[in-house]
């Protein structure tokens, strides 16, 4: 009710503008919202990301995964990705309702069967410094909206990691190696739906997911708001920078 007031008041000596293309009136147009970037209809059926017709990308095709699927609906790019920066560095927490939405609307495609949510932790540190865990914030909205219950306390990270970007595969595996852990009695014989704004390797899905198995979860499926497609030339997936 206070933050409800609160947040009234600083749209009124602040009035919000577009994230996007910065037109006054919202923190996303409607013309941007209309414009979002689908991942569209072909997708890997495992990690989610975007593909020519073909069922499992070259990723998925070698290598396992352990959670059983990845799903988003969005590109990490225009709209999508001004949203997403703009909630996690600027703060622009009207932003939560609206990827909420955009999620529980994607949801009705999905539909996957799991008994709770559970959002991808930041360090104790890093949640500080930001206020907030974007991700948590969404998964708390979303899971509202779908009559899912949200456990953020199932997983925590209990040391700070190097930033991602800028890492191989391989050393984005050595640098979540040991992050993550799980509270074995929140999840035990539980199907689980892991959440996080944007997918990019991967790495951090498949980290959680291990710690969330090895403890006692019957499966786990991955949610996010935005993935970034795989560069073909290179086959590398490509960076949320
Ligand atoms: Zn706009
Ligand atoms: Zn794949």
């Amino acid at each position: 009710m206070f933050r409800k007031f609160f947040g009234n008041v600083i749209d009124w000596i602040y009035p919000p503008s577009c994230v996007h293309c910065g037109k006054a009136g919202a923190l996303i147009c409607e013309d941007c919202l209309s414009k979002l970037p689908a991942v569209g209809e072909h997708y890997c059926s495992k990690c989610g990301k975007p593909l020519k017709p073909r069922h499992f990308c070259r990723h998925c095709s070698s290598a396992a995964f352990r959670f059983n699927a990845s799903r988003a609906p969005y590109l990490y790019d225009g709209p999508v990705s001004a949203m997403i920066k703009s909630l996690k560095y600027k703060g622009s927490l009207g932003l939560v309702p609206i990827l909420s939405k955009l999620l529980s609307d994607f949801w009705e495609e999905i539909k996957w069967n799991v008994d709770v949510i559970i959002p991808v932790p930041l360090s104790y540190k890093r949640k500080a410094e930001r206020g907030f865990n974007q991700s948590e914030m969404i998964a708390v909205n979303f899971a509202k909206r779908i009559g899912i219950p949200c456990v953020p306390k199932a997983l925590m990270k209990q040391r700070d990691t190097l930033q991602q970007v800028g890492l191989n595969a391989e050393e984005r595996k050595e640098n979540l190696y040991g992050a993550f852990a799980a509270e074995p009695k929140l999840i035990k014989g539980k199907r689980i739906l892991l959440l996080d704004d944007v997918m990019t390797t991967g790495s951090t899905f498949a980290e959680c997911s291990s710690v969330l198995l090895d403890n006692g979860a019957a499966s786990v499926y991955c949610l996010s708001v935005a993935t970034t497609p795989i560069d073909h030339r290179k086959h590398k997936m490509l960076d949320a920078q």
